[in-house]
């Protein structure tokens, strides 16, 4: 085997477009992209990169992203369809890291369980919502999930860690780069189908009418500060309809940058940090981003 041409039980690509794999549809290549099915196909990944000398990247329905015009010098690897069941055990929903969270929403409802359904409106897998805590409309993961299966990258163990011992606050865990979500326990309530479809009607009714749907996004750019709205603070400076390249402020919804056919990452990276700043300058908050930006770009690390 040379260094160039690791064997990872088939499943390892070489130079993989990432864009497609995105919600933004831009960004670059993966020098690899790996799929893996399995808990033996994710080792092979990960024994790939430690070959390679490259760090394994997650990534999940890349709806939380910005991948670099530059691509990833890495192993990227994407929970493949193995890792996407969904089960309920008792009240129990058990979810693979590759699940969309909406289809998890509508299992539980079609079971007649509730207390999930806020997840309807979040288009990422489960993996992506465990690691960043999200949520909406008032619950997250923290407040509903039990446990979680979670791959150490560096030293090769599956571990269950319990939601108390992960410091699950707003948008925000104690997992890191190194870990690697495999699935979720999340507790339901009993609730008849009628109430959780009308809930599930409700959620998605409020997304359209609040969120910029039909155009290229990654949700919500900005962490709300304490006490406030980043959406708010980017309206009060001024900056809906804000054009940098490509990409601009959404003029429905200011915490929502939107990307035309032709943006690139680096538009997205920029409009952050103008908008940053005019924040900062106009009301002395700095926003910290929720979207995550993966690989190089021109001007630093965006915070
Ligand atoms: C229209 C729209 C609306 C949205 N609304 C909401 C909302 O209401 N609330 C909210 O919280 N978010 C929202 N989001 C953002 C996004 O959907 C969530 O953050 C989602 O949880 C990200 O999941 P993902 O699979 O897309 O992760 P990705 O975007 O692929 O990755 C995000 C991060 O998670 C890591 N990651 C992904 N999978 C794993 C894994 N299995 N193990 C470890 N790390 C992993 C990646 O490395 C990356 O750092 C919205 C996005 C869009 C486009």
């Amino acid at each position: 085997m040379t260094v160039d041409e690791p064997t990872v039980g088939g499943s390892l690509r070489r130079s993989v477009p990432l864009a497609g794999y995105t919600t933004y549809r831009f960004g670059g290549a993966a020098s690899w992209l790996a799929e893996p099915d399995d808990l033996a196909g994710l080792a092979a990944a990960r024994a790939a990169a430690t070959h390679l000398g490259l760090p394994l990247v997650l990534l999940g329905r890349g709806s939380n992203v910005v991948v670099s015009d530059h691509g990833l010098d890495a192993v990227v690897v994407r929970l493949g369809p193995g890792f996407g069941s969904i089960v309920l055990d008792g009240g129990t929903v058990i979810a693979g890291a590759a699940a969309p969270q909406p289809k998890v929403a509508r299992f539980a409802v079609e079971r007649d369980r509730g207390g999930i359904e806020f997840l309807v409106g979040i288009p990422g897998s489960v993996g992506g919502g465990v690691v960043m805590n999200a949520g909406c409309f008032g619950s997250d993961f923290a407040e509903w999930m039990l446990d979680a299966d979670v791959f150490d990258i560096e030293d090769g163990r599956v571990a269950t860690r319990a939601a108390d011992d992960l410091t699950m606050s707003y948008r925000s865990t104690a997992l890191t780069d190194r870990h690697v979500v495999l699935s979720a326990r999340l507790r339901t309530v009993p609730q008849p189908g009628g109430q959780g479809r009308e809930r599930l009607r409700q959620i998605t009714r409020r997304r359209r009418l609040s969120q910029p749907g039909g155009t290229l996004n990654a949700g919500s750019v900005f962490k709300n500060p304490p006490g406030d709205a980043a959406g708010r603070l980017i309206d009060a400076a001024g900056l809906k309809g804000l054009i940098v390249g490509g990409a601009r402020v959404s003029p429905r919804h200011a915490n929502f940058f939107e990307a035309s056919a032709s943006a690139t990452a680096q538009d997205v990276f920029d409009l952050v940090a103008e908008v940053q700043r005019r924040v900062d300058r106009h009301s002395g908050v700095w926003l910290h981003t929720e979207i995550r930006f993966l690989g190089e770009f021109d001007g630093g690390r965006a915070r």
